[in-house]
């Protein structure tokens, strides 16, 4: 993935993108769990706190294993695909059996019933520094609107509206200099117009501005995320 830089106003970005504190390290976003080894070769990187980088690994992990038992329908390490997810629930009993809780196997299938708040802070977290990486904004107070939801369960309709931002085209223009700006002049890698396919099959998202400061995500081509900020 080509690394582009951001010629926006430097003074509007100037610590951490997750809480805008003095930002003395980086942090991977996507968490470096959402993706599998070997990882892409420009892994993009966020100016974070300490704080903010370490005190959501707990959770972003969780969040992985979520993602993968509810695709496989699986809570055992032996039976789920992803490498990394199989180490995570095979070292931590604690994790698997926080798995198996939440699955519920009934005549209509096997459910996941994860704690959706959880979900929500986690995915605001990560949908904060791709607005600030692509749009070149920091959004330090609360999303409008936060949704998540198994892409399998969109009507056609709604689903080409997730996939395509404003009829494939930005509706309004995003900050002059801003990563998302140049994407819509160069293109975006990977081969879905619109998205940045950090890893394919893996994780994609897109960000820009329609009604409000919007950055959808797709983890695993699962999960789907919308997170809306006003302006
Ligand atoms: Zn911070």
């Amino acid at each position: 993935m080509k690394r582009i830089e951001c010629y926006g106003d430097s003074r509007i970005l100037t610590g951490c993108y997750h809480c805008g504190g003095k930002a003395n390290t980086v942090d991977h976003a996507p968490p470096k769990v959402l993706l599998d080894k070997p990882y892409p070769d420009e892994m993009i990187v966020v100016p974070s706190c300490y704080v903010c980088n370490n005190s959501a690994s707990l959770d972003e992990s969780w969040l992985a294993c979520v993602v993968e038992c509810a695709l496989t329908g699986e809570v055992d390490a032996a039976r789920v695909s992803r490498p990394v997810v199989a180490k995570m629930l095979a070292r931590s009993p604690a994790l698997a059996s926080s798995m198996a809780a939440i699955r519920s196997i009934t005549e209509n299938g096997t459910m996941f019933h994860p704690d959706m708040d959880r979900v929500r802070r986690i995915i605001t977290k990560i949908a904060r520094a791709h607005a600030a990486y692509e749009l070149h904004e920091h959004f330090e107070h609360e999303p409008l609107a936060v949704d998540v939801f198994p892409l399998s369960l969109l009507s056609d309709q709604a689903l080409l509206n997730f996939e395509n931002f404003g009829d494939g085209k930005l509706a309004m223009w995003p900050d002059v200099g801003s990563r998302a700006m140049q994407r819509l002049l160069e293109g975006y890698p990977g081969d879905r117009p619109g998205w940045v396919v950090v890893q394919k099959g893996r994780y994609r998202y897109m960000a820009g501005v329609e009604d409000g400061s919007v950055v959808r995500m797709v983890l695993s081509e699962y999960l789907g995320c919308e997170v809306t900020w006003d302006f």
